[in-house]
Formats: structure tokens, C-alpha cells, sequence
């Protein structure tokens, strides 16, 4: 394959198994300049796997800066740049961003290699409504932080995506239930790709007893999903909600609303709510 000159290339590694590098990323990753990766050890054991000998810089949160303007320098330069990551896609609750937006700033070309990335491959396998999702990445540390973000959360209505790291599952599990109700639908999603892949759904409340009858549950990595705030009781019928929701496919909702009323002899402002609650 032919390598752009001049462009950064955004490459996803895999997430636990070896078996997910993609044909494409290791021919990007052969042919480029350099590698800017997150973790020089830690990539040059994949690099070396795959017998990639291009060299490496170190870009991580600490000198994504400085470290920017040189390879901003190198593109404008004419040469091909990769950046990955420790694991999984490069920007997703890691390092790249500041670079990126950079690189575009420069006029230079972005190209994704896309691959692995533990929200897509724990949401695909949740049995979670997945048309709708809001990714939060990982909740602050501190509790306080922590409960205000989920309580700011508690009416979404879309599936909720977010990574924790061993130390904080438990307590994060259990804030969840105290703060979306100990019913609410969730599954966590651990050690994907990997030997131990365990992917458990239940109420959080069930999650939580899961995780303290297991300690071996507690370890490797997490994908916590939560199932969206279900809609609140309008007191509209089947029937009413059939006809709303079928008139809402064809017209305006303030339209859909008035004719559901027509219709059902429901109440107009009842209607008009309850359309605006389903489509939030
Ligand atoms: N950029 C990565 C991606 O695309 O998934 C994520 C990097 S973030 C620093 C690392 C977090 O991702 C972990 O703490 C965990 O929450 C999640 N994660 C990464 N690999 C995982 C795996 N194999 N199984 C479950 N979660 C994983």
C-alpha cells in the first residue's frame, strides 16, 4: 500500500488480543516515519510482535504539546506520521486530540485506521439499545465528582457508556444503583478479547452482588453500560401512545400531537409532552 506523504495516521491496536490487528495497520505502521505512541515500551512489544521496526517518540498527556509542534513540523516536512495508543483507538479516553486538532489546523490530512476499541465491542455484545448511546469515559475519581456527573445523568434516556478501572468498579457500581435506582438494566462488560471475557447483564442492584460474591469478577478492565432512563408515566394508553407514535413518523409533532388528540380525545398538552419526552 502507498503511503500519503504529509499525513498524520490515526491507528487503532488491539484491546487484549493480538489477533485483532488489522492487515492495513500494520502496513501503515511499517511504512510511516515515525510512530508517536503513548507508551514507547509498551507499543514496541506489539511493534516487535508484528516486526514493525519504525522508530518511536513518546506522546503522552504530558508532552502532547511540545511534542505536536514537532510532528506538525516533520508533516508539513512531507513525511507520514502514526499515532497509537496503549490499546484500542488513539482519542478515546486517551492521548491524540490536542494533536490532531493540530494537524487540521495545519492543513495537514488525518487518515484513520480504524480497529479494536472496548466502547464499540462491549456495546456491540451488551444487548443494549445501541442506535442511541452517550459515551462518558471514566467518571471522576473523587466521590463527590462522581455522584454529581451521575446525577446529572439520570434522566438520559440513551444507553450510557462508560470505562472504570478495577479499584472503582464496586463503588462504582453501587453509586449507579443508588443514584439510577437499584432496578435499572446494566452490564458490564470485562476483559474483552481476552482469556477472561465476561460479559454480565443484570438490575444494578444485581450487579453489585455479582461483583461481591466474585473478587475475580473485580479484576482486569471494565466497560460499565447502563440502559437509558425509562420515559416517565404520562398516564397515556396504548392505544393513545400507538396513534401518537405512528403520526410522529409522518409530521411535525406539534401536528402529531393535536391529531392524536383528535383522535383519542386524550388531552392536547398531554400528548404534546409525552412526544417531546419520546423524542429527547
Ligand atoms: N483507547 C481505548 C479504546 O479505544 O478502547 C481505551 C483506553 S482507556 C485509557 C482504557 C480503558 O478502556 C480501561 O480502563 C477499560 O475501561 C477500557 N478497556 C480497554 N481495554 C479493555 C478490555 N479489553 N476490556 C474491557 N475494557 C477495556
Amino acid at each position: 500500500m502507498s503511503i500519503i506523504s504529509g499525513a498524520l495516521y490515526v491507528v487503532a491496536t488491539p484491546i487484549g488480543n493480538l489477533g485483532d490487528m488489522s492487515q492495513r495497520a500494520i502496513e501503515v505502521l511499517s511504512g510511516v516515519a515515525l510512530i508517536a505512541a503513548e507508551d514507547t515500551r509498551h507499543s514496541g512489544k506489539l511493534l516487535q510482535h508484528f516486526g514493525i521496526k519504525t522508530s518511536t517518540m513518546a506522546l503522552h498527556d504530558h508532552n502532547e504539546r511540545a511534542m505536536s509542534e514537532s510532528i506538525v513540523m516533520r508533516l508539513l516536512g512531507g513525511e507520514a506520521v502514526a499515532l497509537v495508543s496503549d490499546a484500542g483507538t488513539p482519542l478515546i479516553s486517551d492521548p491524540g486530540y490536542y494533536l490532531v486538532a493540530q494537524v487540521r489546523a495545519a492543513g495537514c490530512r488525518v487518515v484513520p485506521v480504524p480497529g479494536a476499541s472496548a466502547l464499540l465491542a462491549a456495546l456491540s455484545a451488551s444487548g443494549l439499545p445501541s442506535d442511541r448511546f452517550v459515551f462518558e469515559g471514566f467518571l471522576p475519581a473523587k466521590t463527590g465528582a462522581r455522584n454529581a456527573r451521575l446525577e446529572q445523568l439520570q434522566e438520559e434516556r440513551r444507553t450510557l457508556v462508560f470505562y472504570e478501572a478495577p479499584h472503582r468498579i464496586v463503588a462504582s457500581i453501587a453509586a449507579m444503583a443508588a443514584v439510577f435506582g437499584a432496578e435499572r438494566q446494566a452490564v458490564i462488560a470485562r476483559e474483552l478479547t481476552k482469556t477472561f471475557e465476561t460479559i454480565h447483564g443484570d438490575t444494578l442492584a444485581g450487579l453489585s452482588a455479582w461483583l461481591a460474591s466474585d473478587a475475580n469478577q473485580q479484576r482486569g478492565e471494565f466497560v460499565v453500560m447502563v440502559g437509558g432512563a425509562p420515559l416517565k408515566d404520562h398516564g397515556i394508553d396504548a392505544e393513545a401512545e400507538r396513534v401518537l407514535r405512528l403520526l410522529l413518523a409522518e409530521m411535525s409533532l406539534k401536528q402529531a400531537a393535536a391529531l392524536a388528540a383528535k383522535i383519542t380525545g386524550v388531552k392536547k398538552n398531554l400528548l404534546y409532552q409525552f412526544a417531546l419526552d419520546l423524542s429527547s
